[in-house]
């Protein structure tokens, strides 16, 4: 009996597992992070309480809690979150001290990469390179069955690649990252900027006269009806995943890549002219054997990753 719980900019999502990807109980609680960090922990410290009492357990019962949080985790240690405000949080030593249990933090995408793996593809491959696009992009490496964290433990930042050095700005500072061309936040900024400046075309009916509620999903709807911007737009998030994907297929000659997140799942060609566009330009040894699959776990991966990971 474990419990992993998924810290995400807007929610936590606490699960109990009592078996190899199965999630018994969860508990889903808002993520106050302006609040700051203490109310945050003391929130999940109640819900882990509620789920214990809902499944009728104490802490003894409870082998480990895994806490897979977005940002930056060196030894256990949430060291830098932006998502979350947070900068060196004791997540570890705190729950610790409150219920006894062992607890280990893990980044989130890590988790999720992990998890799909374990459950979403059963442990098929030994090579796997976890990529998650949601407004952001994150990453996860698994080599040779094992999750990869760098000589930091800050590896994987997939979506900071730097496609194109004189390309759009990042959050991080940089220009051209991956992120930056295919992070959903990205791409949505930029044809709302339009409709905000007075565009209509095919996409203003997709998307109800509500630009403020534009998402990628209109944004791929659009296009495949011939949206003039839409198309521009979209043709350079098609191309652009399908470079990442060459990168990454080039530098790291992987079994398998996972590819999930809110931009993914809201998208349904989006892959397939992706993976087009990685195999028209990738070196043919590196695509030898190679799957892109989507993630099917949803939610529940970076949670079933972190309790399997502990
Ligand atoms: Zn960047």
């Amino acid at each position: 009996m474990r419990i992993g719980i998924d810290v995400g900019g807007t929610k936590t999502v606490i699960g109990l597992v009592d078996g190899p990807g199965k999630i018994a109980v969860r508990r889903r609680i808002p993520t106050e992070s302006m609040r700051g960090y203490g109310p945050v922990r003391d929130d999940i410290l109640a819900a882990i309480d509620g789920v214990l009492r809902e499944a009728g357990l104490s802490p003894a019962d409870v082998e480990s809690i895994g806490v897979a949080a977005a940002g930056q985790v060196l030894r256990d240690t949430i060291v830098f979150s932006p998502n979350l405000g947070w900068e060196n949080v004791p997540v570890k030593a705190d729950l610790e001290r409150t219920t006894g249990i062992e607890t280990f933090v893990e980044n989130d995408v890590n988790a999720a990469t992990y998890g799909e793996w374990q459950f979403g593809l059963a442990g098929s491959a030994a090579h796997v390179v976890g990529i998650f696009i949601g407004t952001g992009i994150g990453g996860g490496l698994i080599f040779d069955g094992r999750l990869y964290r760098g000589y930091g433990g800050v590896a994987a930042e997939v979506g900071h690649m730097s496609l194109n050095p004189g390309g759009y700005e990042c959050r991080c500072g940089s220009t051209g990252c991956f992120e930056a061309y295919c992070g959903g936040a990205y791409v949505v900024e930029r044809v709302r900027t339009r409709l905000d400046q007075g565009y209509r075309g095919k996409l203003w009916d997709i998307v109800g006269g509500r630009p403020e509620a534009l998402h990628a999903g209109h944004i791929e709807a659009a296009y495949l009806e011939g949206d003039e911007i839409c198309t521009a737009v979209w043709k350079e998030v098609i191309e652009y995943l399908g470079i990442a994907l060459q990168n990454l297929v080039n530098l790291l000659n992987p079994e398998v890549i996972i590819c999930g997140g809110g931009v993914i799942r809201g998208t349904t060609q989006l892959l397939e002219g992706a993976k087009a566009v990685m195999e028209r330009r990738s070196l043919a040894p590196s695509l030898a054997g190679f799957r892109l699959e989507r993630a099917s776990l949803g939610d529940d991966a970076a949670i079933l990753g972190v309790t399997s990971l502990t």
